[in-house]
């Protein structure tokens, strides 16, 4: 490997927010809302996903809310600072504050991006964050090596064109981000059930099983599942980082 390769050094977790949601029986579901930023070994900047919008509140209320901005700052950063910013998918919870990355390369599926300029109704709300004129789309069909040791990973299922990312660290090694491809790590199977909020089963349960296959073929050290906050309170979070 040459000196000036560029390699992620550091990943940040980034909380945005928490909430409880009540379940029947007296059960509830500890959620969290996240992005994430990878920190590279030549001073790039490598954002995934922007969290909810200052106007959008979830169903249930949000506690100890941090947006991404803010997180931003406490690294001495801002959104003209992003290199690259990594779209999973364009869910509301998730491109919130797209429209501040115009120095940004915005990396998405090809399929998803296509659905959403279609007019797709599940995108059609969001539009104003991902569809700004400044906004600078790069376009990819399936698995694709972004950089050295970042991957993106297509897993559809929650949403057509959805992506994963995995990230191979220096030292804590390769670390998958599942995003919303398994919300939960309870639902990281391959006969789970889909949610009213996903797309399509089948799908859901091919791309668990090509993320199990991954976690094993990689020899990934830990999955970061996307809105499990019983994970999230074990998990290492932004300023700290792994590296
Ligand atoms: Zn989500």
């Amino acid at each position: 490997m040459s000196i000036s390769e560029s390699i992620p050094q550091r990943l940040y977790l980034m909380q945005l927010s928490t909430s409880t949601i009540p379940l029947p029986e007296g059960q509830q579901l500890d959620m969290v809302c996240v992005c994430y930023l990878i920190e590279t070994s030549d001073g790039k900047h490598i954002l995934i996903d922007t969290g909810l919008p200052p106007d959008i509140k979830m169903p249930a209320p949000a506690e100890n809310e941090k947006n991404v901005v803010e997180h931003l700052a406490e690294l001495d950063l801002h959104p003209a600072d992003i290199d690259i910013l990594i779209c999973t998918h364009f869910d509301i919870d998730h491109v919130g504050y797209h429209e501040l990355f115009t120095q940004a390369e915005l990396v998405v599926q090809r399929h998803h991006y296509e659905l959403a300029q279609q007019g797709h109704p599940r995108f059609a709300t969001t539009q104003s964050h991902w569809n700004h004129p400044d906004l600078h789309y790069r376009l990819i069909d399936g698995d694709f090596e972004l950089l050295p040791g970042i991957t993106l990973i297509e897993t559809s299922g929650h949403a057509p064109g959805h992506q994963s990312v995995l990230v191979r660290l220096p030292q804590t090694g390769p670390v998958l981000l599942a995003i919303d491809a398994v919300v939960f790590q309870r639902l990281f199977n391959t006969n789970r059930q889909a949610w009213p909020t996903d797309d399509n089963e089948g799908q859901l349960r091919a791309s668990s099983q090509k993320l199990l296959d991954l976690v094993e073929r990689e020899g990934v050290q830990f999955v970061v599942f996307g809105h499990d906050g019983g994970q999230w309170a074990t998990l290492k979070k932004s300023p700290a980082y792994y590296e």
